[in-house]
C-alpha cells in the first residue's frame, strides 16, 4: 500500500502553515492546488509488479477502496493539523467511529463511553455493537470517577467527545488519557466540535482522535467524511486490513473538498467562535432565555477547563433553553422551541453544523429523536433546548432572527 511521504519542511514549521501545505506531493504537471484523482484503480505496469504491490510487497496505488492520492493527501494533513503520525480517512463520521470499533474490539470487550456523545454515537455502540458481544458502559462525561469506577478488566476503550453535541459539556482528556492507560485501554476523542484549530487530544494523551470531516473540516455544508488519527504502526496494523475488507472509504471528489477545507479551518473555527461567544452573551441576558450552554461563558461549569483545552476559545456552538418548562411541561417548552425556530429567516434549519451558515435545531426532535425520553434526560436533551450552530453571518442579524421569536413567546 502506498503512502505519500511529509513534505519536508522545516521541523518547526507551524499549524497553520502545514493547513494549506502539508500533504501535497506534486505531479510531474507543478500543480499548485491539489490535484483530484478521480479514478477507482491504479494500471500497474505487469502483472507480476501487480501481485507484489497488492501482496504489500511494494508500495503503490492499487485501487481506491485503501489508496488513493487525494484521499491520502487529506490524511497526511489532518493528522500534521492533529499532531498525530498518521490518519485514516473514512466515508462519514459514524464510519470513522465504526472502523475504530471494527478495528480494535471483539467480542467480551468493554468499552467505556460517556453518555452525552453525539445520537448516532450512542445507537451505534448501545445497540449495534451489543449485537456482537460487545459490552458498554455509558458514565456521565464530566464526573471522572464514574469513569474510573466504570473500567474493568476486559475495558479495551474509552470513547468520550468534548465539547458534546449539543450541549457542550467538556471533558477532562487528560484525566480519562490516564485512566485508560492505567487500564491497558485506549482513549478515543471525537474531536468534532473544535477541530484541531482548537484542540489537539493526542496532546492531551488521546490514543486516537475521530471525527466527522462534514462538519467544520468541510466547514461549507457540502460532503460527508469521517477521519480516525493515530500512531502509525496502530492504523497500518490495525485499522488499513479493516478498511481494506470493510469499505468504508472517503471518495477522492470529498477528500478533495474536506483537504481545501482545511486550508481555512482555523480563519474559521477563529470567526466562527468570536461570533458565538457574542451570541452566548447576548442570549444570557435575554428574559425568555433560561440557560445557554456555550464553554466560552463564564457561566459554563467547565469554563476553565474548556479554556484550558481548547486554546481560550469555546468554539462556535451555542445551545440554550427557552423558558416555558413549567407549569406547562414539556409540551410547552416544545411549542416555544419550534416558534423560535420558526421565527428565523436567515438561519438554516437544518440538523447539520459546522458550516459557514448558520444552521438552527430542535435536537430533541431531531439529532436525539431515536433515543429514549430516558436517555434523552441523562443526555440534557430537554423540550426546549435549541441549538444554533454559528456561521459567519454578521451577528447583528443572527441575534435580530433569534429576538423575533423570543420576543413573541406565548405562555
Ligand atoms: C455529525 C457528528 C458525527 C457523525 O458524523 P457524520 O459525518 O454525520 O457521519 C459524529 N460525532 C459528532 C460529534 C458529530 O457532530
Amino acid at each position: 500500500m502506498k503512502r505519500i511521504p511529509r513534505v519536508d519542511f522545516p521541523a518547526d514549521v507551524r499549524p497553520d502553515t502545514l493547513a494549506v501545505r502539508e500533504g501535497l506531493p506534486r505531479t510531474a504537471w507543478g500543480e499548485n492546488s491539489e490535484a483530484l484523482f478521480l479514478t477507482s484503480s491504479f494500471v500497474q505496469p505487469d502483472a507480476a509488479t501487480a501481485a507484489a504491490r497488492f501482496a504489500n510487497e511494494e508500495e503503490a496505488f492499487t485501487y481506491s477502496r485503501f489508496t488513493n492520492p487525494t484521499v491520502m493527501m487529506f490524511e497526511r494533513r489532518l493528522a500534521a493539523l492533529e499532531g498525530t503520525e498518521a490518519a485514516i480517512a473514512t466515508a462519514s463520521g459514524m464510519s470513522a467511529i465504526l472502523l475504530l470499533g471494527l478495528a480494535l474490539l471483539k467480542a467480551g470487550d468493554h468499552v467505556v463511553c460517556s453518555q452525552s456523545v453525539f445520537g448516532s454515537t450512542l445507537v451505534l455502540f448501545g445497540r449495534e455493537f451489543a449485537k456482537f458481544g460487545v459490552e458498554v458502559t455509558f458514565v456521565p462525561q464530566t464526573d471522572v470517577a464514574a469513569w474510573r469506577a466504570a473500567v474493568r478488566p476486559n475495558t479495551k476503550l474509552l470513547f468520550a467527545e468534548s465539547p458534546t453535541n449539543p450541549i457542550t459539556e467538556i471533558c477532562d482528556i487528560r484525566a480519562l488519557a490516564d485512566i485508560a492507560h492505567g487500564a491497558g485501554a485506549l482513549l478515543a476523542v471525537d474531536n468534532c466540535f473544535c477541530s484541531p484549530a482548537l484542540q489537539r487530544p493526542a496532546a492531551l494523551g488521546a490514543d486516537l482522535i475521530v471525527h466527522s470531516g462534514t462538519k467544520y473540516l468541510d466547514g461549507q455544508g457540502r460532503v460527508l467524511a469521517g477521519a480516525v488519527c493515530g500512531a502509525e504502526a496502530l492504523i497500518n496494523e490495525k485499522f488499513v486490513p479493516v478498511m481494506r475488507s470493510a469499505g468504508i472509504s472517503l471518495s477522492p471528489f470529498n477528500a478533495w473538498v474536506v483537504l481545501k477545507g482545511l486550508e481555512t479551518l482555523s480563519i474559521r473555527m477563529e470567526a466562527q467562535s468570536r461570533r458565538a461567544l457574542e451570541l452566548a452573551t447576548w442570549l444570557e441576558a435575554q428574559p425568555n432565555v433560561e440557560r445557554v450552554y456555550y464553554p466560552g461563558l463564564a457561566s459554563h461549569p467547565q469554563h476553565a477547563l474548556a479554556m484550558a483545552q481548547q486554546g481560550g476559545v469555546g468554539g462556535a456552538v451555542v445551545s440554550f433553553v427557552v423558558r416555558g418548562v413549567a407549569p406547562g411541561g414539556a409540551a410547552v417548552a416544545r411549542r416555544n422551541a419550534f416558534h423560535v425556530i420558526d421565527s428565523t429567516q436567515v438561519c438554516s434549519i437544518t440538523a447539520n453544523l459546522g458550516d459557514t451558515k448558520t444552521t438552527i435545531t430542535h435536537p430533541a426532535s431531531t439529532s436525539h429523536g431515536r433515543l429514549t425520553e430516558e436517555q434523552r434526560q441523562s443526555a440534557g436533551i430537554v423540550q426546549g433546548l435549541i441549538r444554533v450552530a454559528v456561521g459567519l453571518e454578521d451577528v447583528r442579524d443572527l441575534k435580530a432572527d433569534l429576538q423575533r421569536g423570543l420576543d413573541t413567546l406565548r405562555g
